[in-house]
């Protein structure tokens, strides 16, 4: 190997990841149209055995907010999933709680309806405002109570915070804001904090300082989470940057679905698929059949009837011969 003076030695990556798949939630609520119930279902018993063992399914949101999943119960009735994937619902308040935890006691299937929680809220007032209609104070209230009883039922909780790394409508998030949150969901019960890049304002210089202020002030114990919009194209730059920071917990969406509500244009998660080519050729592991998950995104931009963000659906998985 030719020396070309000194280097800084290449950080330790993680040699494993844990990925959480959330186009089903993330990807289907953001959709103009309302996609078939059937289609859902096929579409998440498909993801289940992909090997992704973590599965964002669908959403106990208000019907009228957010018809395209009015139909959450009928998708946890219909899906078959292997007892080794774990399945989350979003729970927006106390009264998605209660439908959801009604909905999962009255559930006479073989596994567990969903397994985990995940609770969320903004770090600005301003995007916490126009996404939910609340102060960050009274969201975090409210979501304690959530946090509370759903450790209670049993359930695993991941509090989301979204416009972590900056808000389209204030600009600069100071990490310390973000922090403050995570520490309030963390002692309320989260096992798990997401931050999320909601508008794709993070960079990868910022995303690894962050990360690694995070794992100093929050612990040890606390999974943590990256959640990247590829908004400006910088998902996997911040993915990498992620895991020099020694995170190794992932959420995306397959086909690059994805978006939020506020403000509109947002757009999609990175691609599912995309992360795991990347990762699989640095040889880190997800456990993840990446051709089973392409088959996946095919079938999502058929059922579309769109062209997708995603690189590797229309490139193909790396081959080296
Ligand atoms: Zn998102």
């Amino acid at each position: 190997m030719r020396s070309d003076g000194p280097t800084a030695p290449a950080p330790a990556l993680p040699p494993a990841v844990r990925i959480r798949e959330v186009g089903p939630r993330d990807g289907f609520q953001n959709e103009p149209e309302v996609i078939a119930t059937s289609d859902k279902v096929r579409l998440v018993d498909e993801l289940a055995r992909t090997g992704l063992r973590r599965l964002e399914v669908t959403s106990f949101v208000r019907p009228d907010v957010i018809p395209q999943l009015a139909d959450a119960a009928d998708v946890l009735h219909a899906v078959e999933v292997p007892p080794e994937v774990s399945l989350s619902v979003l729970i927006p308040n106390e009264r998605g709680l209660d439908n959801a935890l009604a909905l999962r006691d009255a559930h006479h299937f073989e596994r567990p309806a969903f397994d985990e929680v995940n609770v969320f809220l903004s770090a600005t007032e301003s995007h916490n405002r126009a996404n939910v209609n609340r102060s960050v104070a009274e969201s975090l209230a409210g979501l304690e109570r959530v946090l509370g009883r759903a450790r209670e039922a049993g359930l695993r909780c991941e509090g989301v915070i979204s416009v972590a790394f900056g808000c389209p409508y204030e600009g600069h998030v100071g990490p310390e804001t973000v922090f403050a949150i995570a520490e309030r969901l963390i002692a309320a019960g989260a096992q798990e904090i997401g931050f999320g890049d909601t508008t794709g304002m993070a960079n990868p210089l910022q995303v690894r300082a962050f990360f690694l202020a995070a794992r100093e002030r929050l612990g040890a114990d606390v999974e943590l989470t990256a959640h990247f919009h590829n908004t400006r194209g910088q998902g996997l730059a911040n993915v990498l940057a992620a895991l020099e920071a020694g995170c190794a917990s992932f959420e995306s969406s397959f086909g690059e679905l994805g978006g939020c509500p506020v403000p509109a244009g947002a757009t999609g998660n990175i691609a599912t698929e995309d992360l795991v080519s990347m990762l699989h050729e640095m040889g880190i592991g997800t456990g993840i059949d990446l051709d089973a998950l392409l088959a996946c995104a095919r079938d999502v931009r058929e059922v579309l009837g769109r062209p997708l963000g995603s690189h590797t659906l229309v490139a193909g998985p790396v081959d080296w011969h």
